[in-house]
């Protein structure tokens, strides 16, 4: 059974998969979430036209896009901090620019879509080491991007990190205004089956067709261990709670806990909050599109703390599947070709919202 999450209301009216299906493009996408619908939106601003298909096996989109907690962030320093014992610091300033990168992208390509203006506010311990990332990180943008100040939780007045280019977004509208805007064409409850060397052989209900192209791209992200055994990119859950609407002191920013593995942002005058996944690491590295008890009644447990009361009740709950280059957030590139023509973008971990734009706009400006 599908549970849908909070944005998902939002779905537009379901269209059935098309009679026919071309037997060529120049540019087949495979996958219609943030990262095919970006890449399909740049290539229509390319001066020569390219007749370019999306196509998707779900209604909408059915993995990380319309799941997630629509975070636009470049990063908060607690998990910045603990990605760069893993990939060093170099690693995490580099993609802290590219993520940076990516929310201009989204502001300027889409100046009407309503950003939630809140800032972010990371409430774990401040130390010496926090001091000096804060540094770093603001003097590569030469802004005060990063800044101290004293934040309330629950009933906690505490020293947090303030970040206040961060902003929050409704998913699904930004996924709508992706495919509304863009000259592609999209057409959904087509699955790809196989692909390579310039041929793909989709399913459409029960249906086999062979489509030829002159480029591929799978952005198919977690699943993309379905498709090719050889492929990098693991799953990983996140499960994510949505409340009655609450009344609260807590401060109305996006807020992060617990090394960024806890989240939480307002919506709507309810507190949504994900996370829970380094508690049940075994159980989470799965592609199975269903929440369990245990990470609800442990987010349930969370939210009591940054609510600071208990008169509330879980409304929603629903779950979705990033994809982890080689099993981390920073693992590797998402950019991985596997012929001269087929290339997979996969593999974004809770970075895709800002990343998919830069990685799109770069493949369109290569080929210009
Ligand atoms: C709970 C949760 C919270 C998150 N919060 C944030 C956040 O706040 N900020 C942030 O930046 N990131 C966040 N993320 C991560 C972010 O959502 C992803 O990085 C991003 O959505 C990935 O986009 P994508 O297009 O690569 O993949 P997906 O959105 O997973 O899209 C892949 C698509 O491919 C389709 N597909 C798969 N196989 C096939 C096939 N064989 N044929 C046809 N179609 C196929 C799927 O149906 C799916 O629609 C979160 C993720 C989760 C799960």
């Amino acid at each position: 059974m599908r549970r849908t999450s909070y944005w998902e209301s939002e779905l537009p009216p379901e269209v059935p998969p098309p009679a026919d299906l071309p037997a060529r493009v120049d540019v087949l996408i495979v996958g219609a979430g943030f990262m095919g619908r970006w890449l399909a939106w740049f290539l229509g601003k390319l001066p020569h036209p390219l007749r370019t298909l999306v196509i998707e096996r779900d209604r909408f989109s059915y993995g990380a896009s319309t799941r997630n907690a629509g975070f636009l962030t470049c990063g908060q320093a607690s998990e910045m901090l603990a990605d760069a014992t893993e990939v060093g610091m170099d690693r995490v300033l580099e993609t802290f620019l590219l993520r940076r990168q990516g929310i201009a992208l989204v502001r300027s390509e889409f100046p009407g879509i309503a950003l939630d203006e809140c800032g972010s506010t990371d409430y774990d311990e401040i130390t010496q080491q926090t001091r000096e990332l804060l540094k770093a990180l603001n003097g590569a943008t030469g802004e005060e991007v990063y800044s101290v100040r004293t934040a309330q939780l629950g009933h906690e007045v505490r020293p947090s990190v303030f970040n206040r280019a961060d902003a929050g977004v409704h998913p699904v509208r930004l996924l709508r205004a992706l495919q509304d805007g863009a000259s592609a064409e999209y057409a959904f409850g087509i699955q790809l089956l196989h692909i390579g060397d310039g041929t793909a052989t989709l399913s459409t209900a029960g249906r086999r067709h062979e489509l030829r192209y002159s480029r591929a791209f799978v952005c198919v992200n977690a699943f993309a261990g379905e498709l090719d055994a050889s492929s990098r990119v693991q799953p990983g859950r996140g499960q994510v709670i949505v409340t009655s609407p609450v009344q609260t002191q807590t401060d109305h920013s996006l807020g992060y806990l617990n090394h960024g593995y806890d989240y939480f942002r307002f919506v709507d005058g309810r507190l949504l909050l994900g996370g829970g996944r380094h508690m049940f690491r075994a159980a989470e590295a799965t592609r199975e599109l269903e929440g369990t008890p245990a990470v609800r009644e442990y987010l349930q447990q969370l939210a009591q703390r940054i609510i600071g009361n208990s008169n509330w009740q879980v409304e929603h709950h629903w779950a979705g599947i990033m994809g982890f280059m080689n099993g981390s957030h920073l693992g590797g590139s998402p950019r991985r070709s596997v012929d001269a023509s087929t290339e997979y973008v996969a593999g974004f971990g809770g970075m895709g919202v800002a990343l998919a734009p830069v990685y799109a706009q770069q493949i369109a400006n290569e080929l210009k």
